[in-house]
């Protein structure tokens, strides 16, 4: 297989395709899909794909929001890659970030020989799954030959240079763990390292050769923008890249300090702010009052 420019119809045949999942919820669909790749002899080991599967969804939903999901396993395959779709009528609860159900499920398995080859298709399938049009399309085929023609279109295009599609929020994560890891009684560390080699496999190696060296320096690489600073170096980032980091899932790189930038999540904000407000309450609020107005005006202080 030519790997530096693909369609997705490689990939995929109309018989990997089931137009209308039996399954209501999540396991199940998962487990249907599987069990098609399995009649199609592109899988053989159904419990432990399953099982890797699940793992990955217990770590964080791959579903991506607007009714699409894309499950994932890195495992040995009987070929390179294994890709089942299924689409589902009445939509599936996949614990999606916006809150919809999953109407179009896209699983792929691919075989640990080829380390990255999901990064590279995950880009692919995102900036095609990203324009509206082409989902009410998936939405609205009528029936499986029609579906397989619109994902047909996918391309991925492998680049020789290591410019990967990252997630910030998997990036965060693994900091989490690595700092679990550091403290953790010795029956929790199997689980916890399998966990922070789920993370690893889909992490590209030059950004994971950073991070291991910004842990080792530092303890910790990953830090947070909360309005338009970085908790690590408490220096403004710029607006432009503030808002970037706001409202995306890609990584960025502190100027100042070199850490990783992720957003931070909006309830931890909305927690922290509570818990200050709390605290200077009794002594301040007077003072506060008379304040509030100066405050809301206030712009964070560039660099
Ligand atoms: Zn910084």
């Amino acid at each position: 297989m030519n790997l530096r420019e693909t369609a997705f119809g490689e990939f995929l045949k109309p018989s990997q395709i089931i137009f209308d999942l039996k399954s209501r919820d999540k396991l199940e669909a998962i487990e249907e899909l599987l069990d098609s790749l399995v009649r199609l002899k592109l899988i053989s080991n159904k419990n432990l794909t399953l099982t890797r599967i699940v793992d990955r969804e217990n770590l964080e939903s791959t579903a991506l929001g607007h009714g699409l999901a894309v499950p994932h396993a890195r495992v040995d395959t009987e070929g390179q890659i294994a890709v089942a779709v299924g689409r589902s009528a009445e939509g599936i609860d996949f614990d999606a970030p916006d809150g919809q159900p999953v109407r179009l499920i896209i699983l792929v398995v691919w075989n640990p020989t080829i380390p990255g080859l999901f990064n590279h298709l995950f880009a692919g399938l995102a900036s095609f799954l990203i324009k509206p049009e082409n989902r009410f399309r998936l939405f609205n085929s009528r029936d499986k030959e029609e579906l397989h023609a619109v994902l047909s279109e996918i391309r991925f295009s492998f680049p020789r240079e290591d410019k990967i599609i990252n997630r910030a929020s998997l990036l965060k994560k693994l900091q989490d763990i690595e700092i679990k890891i550091r403290r953790a009684p010795k029956d929790k560390l199997e689980e916890l390292q399998k966990h922070r080699n789920l993370i690893r496999e889909e992490l590209d190696q030059s950004l994971l050769a950073r991070f291991d060296l910004l842990m080792d320096r530092y303890g910790y690489a990953v830090a947070e923008v909360v309005d338009g600073v970085c908790r690590s170096c408490n220096m403004s980032v710029s607006t432009q890249m503030a808002s970037a980091i706001e409202e995306s899932n890609d990584i960025y790189v502190c100027e100042n300090c070199g850490k990783y930038l992720v957003a931070a999540r909006k309830e931890k904000i909305a927690r922290e702010k509570a818990e200050k407000a709390r605290k200077e309450k009794p002594a301040a609020q007077a003072e506060k009052a008379g304040k509030a107005k100066e405050t809301a005006r206030k712009k964070p202080v560039r660099k």
